[in-house]
């Protein structure tokens, strides 16, 4: 069997978006499963609307993702001389030709066909005509008047078009420029690309790309049109709907597998297995799974598989993912020891890489700001004592290890005859500033014997001072 060779093509107007990012995907993970190769080609022939932004946002997404590729990219701006060539091969067999009606002409063409309910189409007058190339003269190609084209799309099925409903389309502007099916078509033809899976919106543009390979003598590669994503209203997903960027996700604190996996799950199955890493996908991945139904995108789907993912990824590259989550936040930390400990005890408790920084900050603070709620319910006069005590048990202590933790505790608890849960909760609160944590011995060992004593003075202090206002 011939190589696979699939592509993806993203046009460089902003963004890549997740719709955009899932059908990069799909290619890429069937030329990885099929041992072939993957193609990224930018299609920047709209220069009003192409930026170099877009062009580096597009390639940070993909990176990110982790979508690599073999060949490229290409850029369709540099690729003129290719399109000219071919420009030139449909001319010589008679599938093009010159036409130089004016635009009014054409106007009132659109116009009176619109009047009537019909699809505006040109009309053939340069058809036969066989004009020289002039200065205003466009490219159009010849299409077949009668007869039929046939889409066999591997997702949607057979689609038949009727060939009186496509014209002659142009296929170079006046200035010389070809126009978009002419391009995606030699470039599809001239970098071999065997497999074309794209977005659904492109189903209208099929009819006439397949009538140019036929004039151009190539072969048809597989087609594949992918329902697009759309938002839980079942509208076509868009801002409204929540963030689109690929990127935004990165920086929401979403991890790379999370985000691929939930974007190839969106459109494609295996049974009812949800949870894939990359290589999973890579070996499982095929086309005939691609379902016809629109994906609907759900952030809170979403965020459930990535807590999903944080769990199974280890904890030292979690610890170097948080870093910037945490310097975001003001905080400078190393991925080392530290770190990781710090990792351990929140993989289970954080379902973004944000939402652990946040519950991260209290290891690193200076002082503690208490939740209000939690100051009321826990640092109260009754708890003074066994913060006292806690404290001087643990000041007794060289190092901190869970079993001289436990000892300190139970010390405390022996001398105010209160079960441990009692002892915690205000413990807890002058550590955390919170009412819910990572168990206590862990995060006391973390924090370490200064800041522990440091803190749980805080706490006495506090108390104190509130019992003196009353
Ligand atoms: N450049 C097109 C887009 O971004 C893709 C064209 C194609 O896949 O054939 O929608």
């Amino acid at each position: 069997m011939n190589t696979i060779i699939t592509r993806f093509p993203p046009s460089p107007t902003g963004y890549l978006h997740v719709g955009g990012a899932r059908t990069a995907l799909f290619n890429w993970l069937y030329a990885r499963h099929m041992k072939g190769k993957f193609v990224l080609r930018i299609e920047d022939t709209d220069a009003a609307r192409s930026t170099q932004a877009s062009v580096d946002a597009i390639f940070e997404a993909l990176e990110w993702l982790g979508i690599d590729w073999d060949e490229g990219p290409f850029f369709q701006s540099r690729r003129t001389p290719v399109y000219q060539e071919h420009i030139e091969k449909l001319m010589r067999a008679s599938h093009a030709y010159y036409c130089t009606c004016s635009p009014e002409r054409l106007e009132s063409m659109r116009a009176k066909a619109m009047a009537v309910g019909e699809k505006p189409k040109y009309d053939g007058t340069c058809r036969g005509k066989d004009l020289p190339k002039s200065e205003n003269a466009v490219v159009r190609f010849k299409a077949p008047l009668t007869g039929t084209t046939l889409l066999e799309d591997v997702i949607k099925g057979n689609i038949v078009f009727q060939n009186d409903e496509l014209d002659d389309f142009i296929i170079a502007r006046s200035d010389g420029s070809p126009t978009y099916n002419f391009v995606v078509v030699v470039d599809d033809i001239t970098m071999q690309i065997n497999t074309i899976i794209r977005g659904d919106d492109h189903v209208l543009n099929t009819p006439k790309q397949i009538l140019l390979y036929q004039a151009l003598d190539a072969p048809l590669p597989v087609f594949g049109h992918v329902p697009m994503v759309l938002g839980k209203d079942r509208s076509r997903l868009s801002k409204r709907h929540g963030a689109t960027s690929v990127t935004a996700y990165r920086d929401m604190g979403f991890l790379p597998q999370a985000v691929v996996n939930y974007l190839v799950r969106l459109g494609w199955s295996y049974g009812d297995q949800e949870f894939f890493t990359t290589d999973d996908l890579i070996e499982k991945f095929s086309l005939k799974n691609i379902g016809r139904a629109a994906g609907i995108f759900d952030q809170e789907k979403l965020t459930a598989l990535n807590a999903d993912h944080i769990q199974a990824t280890p904890p030292e590259t979690l610890a170097r993912l948080l870093v910037p989550f945490l310097q975001k936040k003001g905080i400078h930390a190393e991925p080392g020891e530290f770190l990781v400990k710090i990792v351990k005890t929140l993989a289970q408790r954080s379902k973004t890489l944000e939402e652990m920084a946040l519950s991260a900050i209290f290891y690193f603070a200076e002082t503690i700001t208490y939740e209000e709620k939690a100051a009321r319910k826990f640092l109260k006069p009754a708890a003074r004592q066994p913060l006292q005590f806690l404290m001087n048990a643990l000041s007794a202590i060289e190092t901190f290890t869970e079993e001289n933790l436990e000892n300190a505790f139970k010390s405390v608890m022996e001398k105010t005859g209160l079960k441990l849960g009692k002892i915690a909760q205000p413990v807890r609160v002058a550590l955390t500033g919170k009412t819910a944590s990572p168990g206590i011995f862990e995060i006391t060992e973390i924090i370490g014997k200064e800041k522990v004593i440091q803190r749980l003075k805080q706490a006495v202090d506090y108390i104190e001072q509130a019992k003196e206002k009353e």
